[in-house]
């Protein structure tokens, strides 16, 4: 927990696992970690009857076969988008 209030809670999280595949070739294989942007502070529903955050790092992935960037993508929210799906 990073932050709690009268009207706001919000919480850190992380992956689990370490890489995610390539879009490109669907591999993990040439995958490394290539830093972080700023952590998105994404909306979702309430706890304990506050409004509550999941603040999350926004990975950076590179892969050396496809030579291409990209961005670890959670399961719970769209790409840019700040609420959950739940939310
Ligand atoms: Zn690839």
């Amino acid at each position: 927990m990073l932050f709690i209030n009268a009207q706001e809670v919000h919480l850190e999280a992380e992956p689990v696992a370490y890489k995610q595949p390539c879009p490109l070739c669907g591999s993990e294989q040439g995958v490394k970690r290539n830093g972080q942007n700023q952590p998105r502070k994404i909306r979702h529903l309430n706890l304990f009857g506050k409004r509550c955050y999941l603040v999350l790092p926004s990975l950076r992935l590179a892969c050396s076969r496809c030579h291409i960037g990209f961005v670890w993508t959670y399961s719970f929210v769209g790409p840019k988008e700040r609420y959950s799906r739940l939310f």
